[in-house]
């Protein structure tokens, strides 16, 4: 019961914020309000509900681990200063079928796709 209530805490953060956050950024939050929660409880309840398909795990090179509660195929614009990701709005079409005459021994099942970029906070800071 207990694992359960963390575990839904942890998505429920997760679920309301935008930003994309890491694990050590979900334990901040989490610890609020469950203040024995540990750090490794945290990322064990990532891992159990990214295998069951309620939260993704964002890959991006030389980062920690980000986190999204947004399931569906999204884009993400990723800041090469400080590493924030932010969702990005539009169509954009990646269809699958059109990579069948990439020259590979591969069976093609999806592509990443990463908009690199500088975000506004980084911007300002500029000296
Ligand atoms: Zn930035
Ligand atoms: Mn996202």
């Amino acid at each position: 019961m207990r694992l359960t209530k963390q575990r839904k805490l942890i998505l429920e953060r997760l679920r309301n914020s935008k930003s994309h956050p890491t694990a050590t950024e979900i334990f901040d939050k989490v610890r609020a309000e469950l203040p024995n929660i540990s750090l490794g409880t945290v990322y064990r309840n990532l891992d159990i509900l990214s295998k069951q398909g309620f939260v993704k795990k964002i890959e991006t090179c030389g980062d920690q681990k980000r986190f999204d509660a947004v399931t569906r195929d999204h884009l993400h614009v990723i800041c090469s200063r400080c590493g924030k990701v932010r969702d990005v709005e539009g169509e954009f079409d990646l269809d699958v079928d059109k990579l069948a005459g990439i020259d590979s021994d591969f069976t093609i099942t999806g592509i990443r796709f990463e908009i690199l970029g500088i975000c506004p906070a980084c911007l300002a800071n500029r000296s």
